[in-house]
């Protein structure tokens, strides 16, 4: 409670139901199912339920016969070889029913399946759900315990909803008249976190409108879609990438639902969203330069796709103007950029030069202001991770760096014409080595860490060589 004390409070609600019926609009949450069902197995008295996602499943125990009904909410079974039947030990009948295609209904139809214990594992993505044998211990339950079990099923009234709201998180706490049993659910489009109080009776009184805060921007309330005496309760969200977690230790009838984003999710849906467009020169019957039996456009697009796939390693989207070997005039090469509106377009081709098989180096071409730095960057990068000499970033109207409306760079990677370049630009070692000098280049020119991956191993380098030291 101390850290409590901390927060600064900038909205603080607390909530009476007023006199309104709420109508709750239920079709809001029908809609294509995000979570499939990859495994349906029985194992050690066991069914084994594995999917995509996160599982969100509500439970309920009917009597006459005994059933214990378990719905997998939000979630598709596509496969029909999935949709079996099984039997428990203890010879209740489970069958698995496509109710409607976001959801999957398993029934266990039998006296143990009441005495079942279920739990999620795998990161929530498998649910498992396990028979137990009703021994003589649990029959021999007296009337007063059977009386007590009863009460514990009757359900409870919502008593009100808080909002607490600090710089970067927002707090939902929920109070009842009893204890909270809940089931989650995060949706998507519009992004929705969703919260099903299964013993409590949704109010009879609608609520006042909620105050938005940075992460939330409203909260409705109203009954559970499954029809029981439970109440859904959906926050709505103002941003993709919030972990929503629902703390259940408070003490007095209450439920913390922790809002906050997940800045690893943000940081990997921002990258995603950063676009880089790589275009291999020339293509087809236009060959570009042509020594020693190499042709430039094969070298440009064994290049581009190396370089391609560093830089999606590192979590951005990538794309080439051509993946084959087909002819593309400038326009078109323009075109498609233009369309894409990357933040990096890379044209990258090898040079040659009849006059004189002497020259060697690299050259780096940009032509509008936005795209200096990145020059500089590329050429710099190449410089220090090839080692080959420098023939200067130049300024020069190439139709493709002068249309496109992203920063654009035409880098010529070495002269095809002269042995030793063409021994660089040929050989799949060097290549490689281009590809991560570009790669690097683009990645500071859009400020981005190189990826989680290739920086443990650093770390990890660096602490074995610290070992080593110690040890010699
Ligand atoms: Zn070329």
């Amino acid at each position: 409670m101390a850290y409590l004390k901390f927060l600064k409070k900038i909205v603080f609600v607390l909530l009476t139901f007023f006199t309104f019926f709420l109508s709750f609009n239920s079709s809001a949450f029908s809609q294509i199912a995000t979570n499939q069902i990859t495994l349906l197995e029985w194992q050690n008295n066991a069914l084994l339920i594995n999917t995509t996602q996160k599982i969100s499943y509500a439970e309920s125990k009917l009597k006459d016969p005994d059933r214990l009904i378990v719905d997998l909410l939000n979630c598709s079974i596509e496969n029909s070889d999935l949709n079996k039947r099984f039997k428990s030990d203890s010879d209740e009948s489970i069958s698995i029913l496509r109710l409607s295609p976001t959801q999957v209904r398993i029934i266990f139809l039998g006296s143990a399946s009441i005495n079942r214990k279920s739990y999620l594992t795998n990161n929530e993505r498998t649910l498992a759900i396990k028979i137990a044998r009703i021994d003589n211990e649990n029959e021999r339950i007296t009337e007063n315990e059977k009386q007590t079990a009863l009460e514990k099923y009757e359900p409870g009234n919502l008593k009100g909803i808080e909002i607490e709201n600090d710089d970067d998180k927002t707090e939902i706490i929920i109070s009842a008249t009893r204890s909270i049993k809940y089931n989650t659910y995060l949706l998507k489009n519009p992004e929705r976190f969703a919260i099903d109080l299964l013993n409590i009776l949704p109010p009879e009184n609608t609520l006042p409108t909620y105050m938005s805060t940075p992460l939330i921007s409203g909260i409705r309330v109203g009954r559970a879609a499954s029809g029981l005496d439970a109440t859904r309760i959906v926050i709505d969200l103002t941003k993709e990438n919030l972990d929503c977690d629902v703390d259940s230790s408070l003490i007095g009838n209450k439920l913390k639902i922790k809002i906050k984003v997940n800045k690893e999710k943000e940081e990997s849906s921002r990258r995603a969203g950063i676009r880089v467009v790589i275009d291999p020169g020339h293509g087809g019957y236009d060959t570009g330069a042509s020594y020693g039996g190499y042709e430039e456009k094969a070298i440009n697009l064994i290049m581009a796709e190396k370089l391609k796939k560093l830089l999606e390693e590192s979590g951005i989207t990538v794309f080439l103007t051509r993946d084959d070997d087909d002819f593309l005039s400038l326009a078109e090469r323009v075109e498609i950029t233009n369309s894409i509106k990357p933040n990096v377009f890379i044209s990258v081709h090898a040079n040659a030069l009849a006059t004189s098989r002497k020259i060697r180096g690299v050259e780096t071409y940009y032509w509008t202001s936005q795209s200096q730095k990145l020059a500089y960057y590329v050429h710099k990068s190449i410089l220090s991770n090839i080692g080959l000499p420098d023939h200067f970033i130049r300024k020069a109207r190439f139709y493709v760096i002068r249309h496109t409306s992203s920063p654009a760079v035409l880098a010529e990677l070495g002269f095809m014409s002269n042995y030793d370049d063409r021994q660089l630009l040929t050989n799949k070692n060097t290549q490689d080595e281009y590809a991560k000098a570009l790669s690097e280049a683009i990645l500071k020119f859009l400020e981005i860490e190189p990826e989680e991956g290739s920086k443990k191993q650093e770390t990890e380098n660096k602490k074995q060589e610290a070992k080593k030291d110690k040890n010699d």
